[in-house]
């Protein structure tokens, strides 16, 4: 016989906004039950402390306007740390060409620097961000769902084409460790758009001075407190699989063949996981279209240890960015002196990711040292392969996070988060004025409010 259990709210998933809808139930006296698929909270905020240092897999930076993250460390007692003096550091990296390490100082006067007048002072990771602040149509974040920017939802390729400029161009603008698909004909430019009025709205609630937080002793301590102050508690290693609906009830079914009975369900996965999950009766038209379809970033990061300060031999800033399979190389600087490097992590996106989630762990970290070591021969024998995190392969994130492909925005805004019977969805992806951990917070917290509506 089945184990059978029965709430009020059935909430799926304990990452930032399952954890957000179940608090701020919880909190109006509302019988609401987290049913989490992992033995850990926090879904794709992951502090790795068994690495060692302060190393994170997901969710680190924290904006200063991020007023819900901050509001719920504060109330949990999480201390935040402000990040500014680090960034400064991360903001050093040189960038790399076909192993041609080239200097922030000689780039505006490089060869292979395509960009035109005053504008060849920018890096190709600055260069894309600078044009979306500059060249955005939107008013305010929450604007970009909005059907009169249906027209800007066309692709990244297309939108900088209309600007003048050539492919050459667009390859150095977006082509290298972008954060959105695989190349600028992928994405949406309206999701870029989004993005940079997110953070222009954050600079402007942010304090005087401070760019950002982290949390002390691994962001991973936000989730892990918002579920300790759960009861009932958040059950954990409860692989949800289906999820029917009856008149009043909802049942959701667990893979170790619990079930769980509630009127109402809020469901936090990301849509890459939710295709996986039978619904009964199945979702329907343009949003059974976006959850199917909806693509999420291949994301990889290998961590690494340092057994000298080698860039002290070449005279070259620690991290690096490159164009090739080692991605960003991130100078680690989880010490209490930011100057001091900890450990290196290299960030890998998109094509780059999928390639090392291809090998075992081991060969992909053999793989990124070499490509190091190719770019920089002071490195030879200095970095060691701690450990590996693919989102990609991750069978509860499937992907670092979403994205939108030119015309899905408009195509999905509507019906994608939209109720279905006593489902509510929430989760990053879903997020309206906010974006990352903040977006995932602010759709936690509609879905809750809806339900204390009722
Ligand atoms: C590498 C990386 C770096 C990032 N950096 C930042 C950053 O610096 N700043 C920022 O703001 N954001 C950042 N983000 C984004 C941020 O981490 C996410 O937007 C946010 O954590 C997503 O929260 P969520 O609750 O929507 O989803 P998740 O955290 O993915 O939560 C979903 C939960 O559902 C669980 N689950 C999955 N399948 C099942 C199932 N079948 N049954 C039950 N439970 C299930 C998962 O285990 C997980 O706990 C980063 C993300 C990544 C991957």
């Amino acid at each position: 016989m089945a184990e059978r259990h029965r709430h009020e709210v059935i909430v799926i998933g304990a990452g930032l906004a399952g954890l957000a809808a179940a608090c701020k139930l919880q909190a109006e006296g509302v019988d609401a039950q987290v049913l989490e698929a992992q033995e850990r909270v926090g879904g794709r905020v992951h502090s790795m402390r068994q690495l060692g240092s302060n190393q994170e897999a997901g969710g680190t930076y924290i904006g200063a306007g991020y007023t819900r993250i901050i509001g719920v460390a504060e109330r949990f007692g999480v201390e935040l740390i402000d990040v500014t003096p680090m960034l400064a550091f991360f903001r050093e990296q040189e960038l790399v060409l076909g192993n041609e390490i080239i200097r922030q100082a000689d780039w505006p006067d490089h060869p292979a620097n395509l960009f035109n007048g005053d504008d060849r002072a920018l890096m190709p990771w600055a260069y894309y961000r600078m044009l979306t602040v500059k060249e955005n149509p939107l008013a305010q974040p929450a604007d970009w769902l909005a059907p009169a920017s249906a027209r800007h939802d066309v692709s990244v390729y297309d939108w900088l084409k209309g600007l003048g400029f050539d492919d050459a161009v667009i390859k150095l603008a977006y082509g290298i460790n972008v954060s959105f698909g695989e190349d600028a004909g992928d994405v949406s430019a309206l999701l870029l758009f989004f993005r940079a009025a997110f953070s222009v709205a954050q600079r402007r609630l942010s304090p005087e001075g401070v760019a950002g937080y982290t949390a002390k002793n691994g962001v991973a301590r936000i989730p892990e407190a918002m579920a300790a102050a759960l009861d009932p508690p958040a059950q954990l290693q409860k692989v949800v699989v289906a999820i029917t609906s009856e008149a009043d009830d909802t049942t959701v079914h667990c893979a170790d063949g619990s079930v769980y009975h509630a009127p109402q369900v809020v469901c936090s996965l990301p849509f890459g996981v939710l295709r996986h999950i039978k619904i009964e009766p199945p979702l329907r038209g343009l949003q059974a279209e976006a959850v199917n379809t909806l693509p999420a970033q291949a994301m990889t990061q290998v961590y690494l240890a340092h057994k000298s300060n080698f860039w002290e031999a070449d005279g070259f800033s620690p991290s690096l960015f490159t164009d090739g399979v080692a991605g960003m190389v991130a100078a680690a600087r989880n010490g209490t002196d930011p100057k001091e490097v900890t450990s290196f992590t290299a960030w890998t996106l998109g094509a780059n990711a999928t390639r090392l989630d291809a090998l075992p762990p081991a060969a992909a970290g053999r793989l990124v040292i070499d490509a190091i070591e190719a770019i920089r021969p002071a490195a030879k024998g200095q970095l060691e392969f701690l450990g590996i995190q693919s989102w990609g392969t991750d069978p509860f994130a499937q992907g670092g996070w979403a994205y939108f492909k030119p015309g899905q925005i408009a195509r999905f805004a509507a019906a994608m988060g939209a109720r279905h019977g006593q489902i509510r969805f929430c989760g990053e992806h879903l997020g309206r004025a906010s974006r990352g951990m903040e977006g995932a917070m602010e759709s936690g917290e509609r879905v809750a409010a809806e339900i204390l509506a009722l």
